[in-house]
Protein backbone atom coordinates (compact mmCIF):
# COMPACT_ATOMS: atom_id res chain seq x y z
CA UNK A 1 0.00 0.00 0.00
CA UNK A 2 1.57 3.07 -1.01
CA UNK A 3 2.23 5.87 1.96
CA UNK A 4 0.57 8.31 0.68
CA UNK A 5 -3.73 8.68 0.23
CA UNK A 6 -3.41 11.41 -1.74
CA UNK A 7 -0.66 11.79 -4.00
CA UNK A 8 -0.62 15.10 -5.96
CA UNK A 9 0.59 17.49 -8.16
CA UNK A 10 -0.95 21.17 -8.07
CA UNK A 11 -1.08 22.79 -11.71
CA UNK A 12 -1.95 26.68 -13.19
CA UNK A 13 -3.85 26.31 -15.86
CA UNK A 14 -1.41 27.56 -18.45
CA UNK A 15 0.51 24.12 -17.73
CA UNK A 16 -2.37 22.03 -19.12
CA UNK A 17 -0.80 23.28 -22.94
CA UNK A 18 1.09 20.14 -22.10
CA UNK A 19 -1.64 18.38 -23.18
CA UNK A 20 0.35 14.96 -21.64
CA UNK A 21 -0.13 15.68 -17.95
CA UNK A 22 -3.36 14.00 -16.98
CA UNK A 23 -1.60 10.34 -18.79
CA UNK A 24 1.97 10.79 -17.48
CA UNK A 25 0.76 11.49 -13.48
CA UNK A 26 -1.66 8.62 -14.13
CA UNK A 27 1.43 6.65 -14.97
CA UNK A 28 3.37 7.72 -12.17
CA UNK A 29 1.18 6.75 -9.81
CA UNK A 30 -0.31 10.62 -8.75
CA UNK A 31 -3.80 10.19 -8.67
CA UNK A 32 -5.18 13.90 -7.90
CA UNK A 33 -3.82 17.34 -9.37
CA UNK A 34 -4.80 20.43 -8.21
CA UNK A 35 -5.44 23.77 -10.38
CA UNK A 36 -3.91 27.01 -8.88
CA UNK A 37 -3.42 30.32 -9.88
CA UNK A 38 -0.72 32.48 -8.71
CA UNK A 39 -0.70 35.25 -6.63
CA UNK A 40 -3.88 36.96 -6.02
CA UNK A 41 -5.55 36.34 -9.93
CA UNK A 42 -8.90 37.00 -10.01
CA UNK A 43 -10.77 33.35 -9.66
CA UNK A 44 -12.96 34.50 -12.55
CA UNK A 45 -10.54 33.34 -15.01
CA UNK A 46 -10.10 29.39 -13.55
CA UNK A 47 -14.20 29.41 -13.65
CA UNK A 48 -13.91 30.30 -17.34
CA UNK A 49 -10.99 27.88 -18.36
CA UNK A 50 -13.32 24.82 -16.66
CA UNK A 51 -16.69 25.96 -18.27
CA UNK A 52 -15.16 26.33 -21.68
CA UNK A 53 -13.84 23.63 -24.03
CA UNK A 54 -10.08 23.15 -22.78
CA UNK A 55 -11.17 23.01 -19.24
CA UNK A 56 -13.39 20.23 -20.15
CA UNK A 57 -11.25 18.36 -22.48
CA UNK A 58 -9.16 18.43 -19.02
CA UNK A 59 -11.76 17.41 -16.72
CA UNK A 60 -12.96 14.06 -18.59
CA UNK A 61 -8.68 13.68 -19.79
CA UNK A 62 -8.22 13.22 -15.16
CA UNK A 63 -11.51 11.34 -15.49
CA UNK A 64 -10.24 8.87 -18.00
CA UNK A 65 -7.09 8.00 -16.08
CA UNK A 66 -8.82 8.19 -13.12
CA UNK A 67 -7.38 11.10 -11.06
CA UNK A 68 -9.13 13.38 -8.92
CA UNK A 69 -9.44 17.11 -9.68
CA UNK A 70 -9.06 19.59 -6.59
CA UNK A 71 -8.45 23.83 -7.12
CA UNK A 72 -6.03 25.47 -4.33
CA UNK A 73 -7.26 28.93 -4.56
CA UNK A 74 -6.12 32.30 -2.87
CA UNK A 75 -9.63 33.37 -2.66
CA UNK A 76 -10.26 35.77 0.00
CA UNK A 77 -10.35 38.81 -2.44
CA UNK A 78 -12.75 37.08 -4.98
CA UNK A 79 -14.82 35.89 -1.71
CA UNK A 80 -14.84 39.72 -0.20
CA UNK A 81 -15.64 41.59 -3.93
CA UNK A 82 -13.80 44.61 -3.56
CA UNK A 83 -16.42 46.74 -4.65
CA UNK A 84 -18.76 46.62 -1.13
CA UNK A 85 -15.85 48.53 0.24
CA UNK A 86 -17.55 51.75 -0.08
CA UNK A 87 -20.75 50.65 1.20
CA UNK A 88 -19.79 48.08 3.98
CA UNK A 89 -16.10 49.83 4.92
CA UNK A 90 -16.21 47.63 8.60
CA UNK A 91 -16.66 43.97 6.10
CA UNK A 92 -12.82 45.12 5.51
CA UNK A 93 -9.34 44.97 7.37
CA UNK A 94 -8.18 47.69 9.53
CA UNK A 95 -4.34 47.90 8.99
CA UNK A 96 -1.25 49.06 11.12
CA UNK A 97 -2.09 52.88 11.00
CA UNK A 98 -5.77 51.92 12.29
CA UNK A 99 -7.77 52.75 8.81
CA UNK A 100 -10.16 50.71 7.37
CA UNK A 101 -8.62 49.29 3.95
CA UNK A 102 -10.01 47.60 0.83
CA UNK A 103 -7.19 46.05 0.35
CA UNK A 104 -6.86 41.88 1.15
CA UNK A 105 -8.15 39.45 3.19
CA UNK A 106 -11.33 41.08 5.88
CA UNK A 107 -12.36 41.54 9.41
CA UNK A 108 -12.74 38.44 10.99
CA UNK A 109 -14.46 39.63 14.04
CA UNK A 110 -17.14 41.12 11.36
CA UNK A 111 -20.25 38.39 10.83
CA UNK A 112 -21.45 40.25 8.32
CA UNK A 113 -18.31 39.56 6.39
CA UNK A 114 -18.35 36.26 7.31
CA UNK A 115 -21.51 35.88 6.13
CA UNK A 116 -20.55 37.23 2.54
CA UNK A 117 -17.75 34.87 2.53
CA UNK A 118 -19.15 32.33 3.45
CA UNK A 119 -22.06 32.35 0.77
CA UNK A 120 -19.52 33.21 -2.08
CA UNK A 121 -17.46 30.46 -0.97
CA UNK A 122 -20.68 28.07 -1.51
CA UNK A 123 -21.05 29.39 -4.78
CA UNK A 124 -17.63 29.38 -5.88
CA UNK A 125 -17.50 25.32 -4.73
CA UNK A 126 -20.37 25.17 -6.88
CA UNK A 127 -18.21 26.33 -10.13
CA UNK A 128 -15.39 24.44 -8.99
CA UNK A 129 -16.62 21.48 -7.33
CA UNK A 130 -13.76 18.99 -6.81
CA UNK A 131 -14.10 15.48 -6.93
CA UNK A 132 -12.81 14.41 -3.62
CA UNK A 133 -15.35 16.86 -1.42
CA UNK A 134 -11.51 18.78 -0.43
CA UNK A 135 -12.03 22.19 -0.61
CA UNK A 136 -9.16 25.17 -0.72
CA UNK A 137 -10.29 28.27 -0.51
CA UNK A 138 -7.27 30.42 1.00
CA UNK A 139 -6.12 33.88 2.34
CA UNK A 140 -4.89 35.91 -0.09
CA UNK A 141 -1.47 35.87 -1.06
CA UNK A 142 1.00 36.98 1.86
CA UNK A 143 -1.20 39.43 2.57
CA UNK A 144 -1.71 40.71 5.98
CA UNK A 145 -4.44 40.23 8.50
CA UNK A 146 -6.91 42.82 10.35
CA UNK A 147 -6.19 44.76 13.04
CA UNK A 148 -9.16 46.47 14.43
CA UNK A 149 -9.42 46.33 18.34
CA UNK A 150 -11.17 42.70 18.34
CA UNK A 151 -9.05 41.13 15.88
CA UNK A 152 -5.53 42.53 17.42
CA UNK A 153 -5.86 39.82 20.12
CA UNK A 154 -5.99 37.24 17.82
CA UNK A 155 -2.55 35.78 15.71
CA UNK A 156 -2.92 35.65 11.59
CA UNK A 157 -3.64 31.89 11.89
CA UNK A 158 -6.24 32.61 14.29
CA UNK A 159 -7.90 34.88 12.09
CA UNK A 160 -7.52 32.74 9.38
CA UNK A 161 -9.24 30.05 11.07
CA UNK A 162 -11.91 32.21 12.14
CA UNK A 163 -12.43 32.58 8.57
CA UNK A 164 -12.07 28.71 7.32
CA UNK A 165 -14.44 27.70 10.18
CA UNK A 166 -17.36 29.72 8.94
CA UNK A 167 -16.57 28.54 5.28
CA UNK A 168 -16.12 25.10 6.31
CA UNK A 169 -19.22 25.01 8.14
CA UNK A 170 -21.63 26.71 5.18
CA UNK A 171 -20.28 24.24 2.72
CA UNK A 172 -21.68 21.60 4.33
CA UNK A 173 -24.78 23.26 2.74
CA UNK A 174 -23.75 21.90 -0.53
CA UNK A 175 -21.84 19.43 -0.19
CA UNK A 176 -22.42 17.50 3.55
CA UNK A 177 -19.15 15.62 2.44
CA UNK A 178 -17.45 18.75 2.70
CA UNK A 179 -13.86 19.30 4.43
CA UNK A 180 -11.87 22.83 4.01
CA UNK A 181 -8.03 23.23 4.35
CA UNK A 182 -6.59 25.69 6.84
CA UNK A 183 -3.59 26.73 5.18
CA UNK A 184 -0.45 26.72 7.18
CA UNK A 185 2.03 28.85 5.49
CA UNK A 186 3.52 32.25 5.13
CA UNK A 187 2.20 34.72 8.50
CA UNK A 188 -0.34 31.55 9.14
CA UNK A 189 2.57 28.98 9.12
CA UNK A 190 2.27 28.82 13.11
CA UNK A 191 -0.38 27.13 15.38
CA UNK A 192 -3.66 29.01 15.83
CA UNK A 193 -3.77 29.68 19.27
CA UNK A 194 -7.07 30.64 20.86
CA UNK A 195 -9.70 29.01 18.08
CA UNK A 196 -10.11 25.93 17.28
CA UNK A 197 -10.84 24.06 14.14
CA UNK A 198 -14.40 22.71 13.00
CA UNK A 199 -14.67 19.11 12.70
CA UNK A 200 -14.38 19.30 8.68
CA UNK A 201 -11.29 21.68 8.55
CA UNK A 202 -8.21 19.78 8.11
CA UNK A 203 -4.14 21.02 8.34
CA UNK A 204 -2.71 21.95 5.04
CA UNK A 205 1.10 22.83 5.06
CA UNK A 206 3.31 24.76 3.02
CA UNK A 207 6.71 25.51 3.79
CA UNK A 208 7.22 27.73 1.02
CA UNK A 209 10.65 29.73 2.79
CA UNK A 210 12.02 25.93 3.25
CA UNK A 211 15.67 25.44 1.90
CA UNK A 212 14.73 22.69 -0.79
CA UNK A 213 18.33 21.61 -1.28
CA UNK A 214 17.98 20.22 1.72
CA UNK A 215 15.90 17.70 3.73
CA UNK A 216 13.11 19.50 6.15
CA UNK A 217 14.44 18.00 8.65
CA UNK A 218 17.90 18.37 8.76
CA UNK A 219 19.01 19.87 12.09
CA UNK A 220 21.89 21.35 10.64
CA UNK A 221 19.93 23.90 8.56
CA UNK A 222 18.56 26.34 10.32
CA UNK A 223 15.56 27.70 8.46
CA UNK A 224 14.35 23.81 8.02
CA UNK A 225 14.46 23.08 11.75
CA UNK A 226 12.83 26.39 12.23
CA UNK A 227 9.59 24.90 9.35
CA UNK A 228 9.93 21.33 10.83
CA UNK A 229 9.31 22.23 14.56
CA UNK A 230 6.22 23.90 13.58
CA UNK A 231 4.30 20.30 12.71
CA UNK A 232 3.93 19.42 16.20
CA UNK A 233 1.77 22.06 17.68
CA UNK A 234 0.09 22.16 14.19
CA UNK A 235 -1.08 18.71 14.34
CA UNK A 236 -2.03 19.17 17.84
CA UNK A 237 -4.75 21.32 16.66
CA UNK A 238 -5.66 20.18 13.71
CA UNK A 239 -4.94 16.48 14.33
CA UNK A 240 -3.77 14.14 11.34
CA UNK A 241 -7.23 13.25 10.46
CA UNK A 242 -6.92 14.72 6.32
CA UNK A 243 -3.69 16.45 7.01
CA UNK A 244 -2.11 17.49 3.70
CA UNK A 245 1.73 18.05 2.41
CA UNK A 246 1.95 21.24 -0.23
CA UNK A 247 5.00 21.16 -0.81
CA UNK A 248 7.78 22.39 -3.37
CA UNK A 249 9.38 19.66 -5.08
CA UNK A 250 8.28 19.80 -8.29
CA UNK A 251 7.36 23.37 -8.24
CA UNK A 252 9.48 25.22 -11.37
CA UNK A 253 7.44 28.39 -10.94
CA UNK A 254 8.94 28.41 -7.58
CA UNK A 255 12.70 27.31 -8.75
CA UNK A 256 12.68 30.49 -11.22
CA UNK A 257 11.78 32.65 -9.06
CA UNK A 258 8.16 33.33 -10.11
CA UNK A 259 9.91 34.27 -13.36
CA UNK A 260 9.85 32.98 -16.76
CA UNK A 261 11.69 31.26 -18.86
CA UNK A 262 11.66 28.77 -16.39
CA UNK A 263 14.43 27.13 -15.40
CA UNK A 264 15.11 23.17 -15.97
CA UNK A 265 13.62 20.99 -12.38
CA UNK A 266 16.60 20.39 -10.03
CA UNK A 267 14.25 17.63 -8.28
CA UNK A 268 16.84 15.96 -5.89
CA UNK A 269 16.23 12.20 -4.67
CA UNK A 270 17.72 12.41 -1.51
CA UNK A 271 16.05 15.43 -0.19
CA UNK A 272 12.36 13.49 -1.68
CA UNK A 273 12.59 10.59 0.05
CA UNK A 274 13.93 12.13 2.95
CA UNK A 275 10.75 14.40 3.28
CA UNK A 276 8.67 11.90 2.42
CA UNK A 277 9.63 9.92 5.03
CA UNK A 278 9.40 12.62 7.72
CA UNK A 279 6.12 13.58 6.74
CA UNK A 280 4.97 10.13 6.61
CA UNK A 281 6.31 9.30 9.88
CA UNK A 282 4.66 12.72 11.69
CA UNK A 283 1.14 11.27 10.15
CA UNK A 284 0.74 13.19 7.33
CA UNK A 285 -1.18 10.90 4.75
CA UNK A 286 -1.85 13.80 1.84
CA UNK A 287 1.28 14.89 -0.29
CA UNK A 288 0.97 17.08 -3.22
CA UNK A 289 3.44 19.49 -4.35
CA UNK A 290 2.99 22.57 -6.65
CA UNK A 291 4.25 21.73 -10.19
CA UNK A 292 3.50 25.55 -11.75
CA UNK A 293 5.54 26.34 -15.28
CA UNK A 294 5.40 22.64 -16.41
CA UNK A 295 3.76 23.20 -19.61
CA UNK A 296 4.26 22.96 -23.28
CA UNK A 297 7.07 25.61 -23.51
CA UNK A 298 8.92 23.78 -20.79
CA UNK A 299 9.02 20.50 -22.03
CA UNK A 300 10.29 21.86 -25.54
CA UNK A 301 13.21 23.74 -23.42
CA UNK A 302 13.85 20.95 -21.10
CA UNK A 303 12.66 17.66 -22.50
CA UNK A 304 10.08 15.35 -20.16
CA UNK A 305 10.10 16.49 -16.75
CA UNK A 306 10.94 13.81 -13.68
CA UNK A 307 7.30 13.53 -13.26
CA UNK A 308 7.68 9.22 -13.25
CA UNK A 309 10.43 9.59 -10.69
CA UNK A 310 8.23 12.04 -8.19
CA UNK A 311 5.12 10.05 -8.68
CA UNK A 312 7.50 6.40 -8.20
CA UNK A 313 8.98 8.57 -4.80
CA UNK A 314 5.42 8.83 -3.60
CA UNK A 315 4.16 5.40 -4.31
CA UNK A 316 6.09 3.62 -2.74
ZN1 LIG B 1 -11.13 43.01 12.64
Amino acid sequence: MARFDTRGIVLCPDDLTWADWPRRAAEAGLNTIGLHLIGNEGLAKLCELIQGSAGQRFLADAAEHGLAVEYELHAMHDLLPRELFTEAPELFRVDDSGARVPEWNLCPSSADALRVVSDNAVRLAGALRPTTHRYFMWADDGCPWCRCAACRQLTPSDQNLVVMNAIAVALRRLDPHARLAALAYDNTLKAPRSVRPEPNVFLEYAPIRRDSSRPLNDPSCEENRRHAELIDPLLEVFGTEGAQVLEYWMDVSRFSGWRRPAVRLPLDSVVLEADLAFYAEKGFRHATSFGCYIDAEYVRRHGIPPVAEYGAALSR
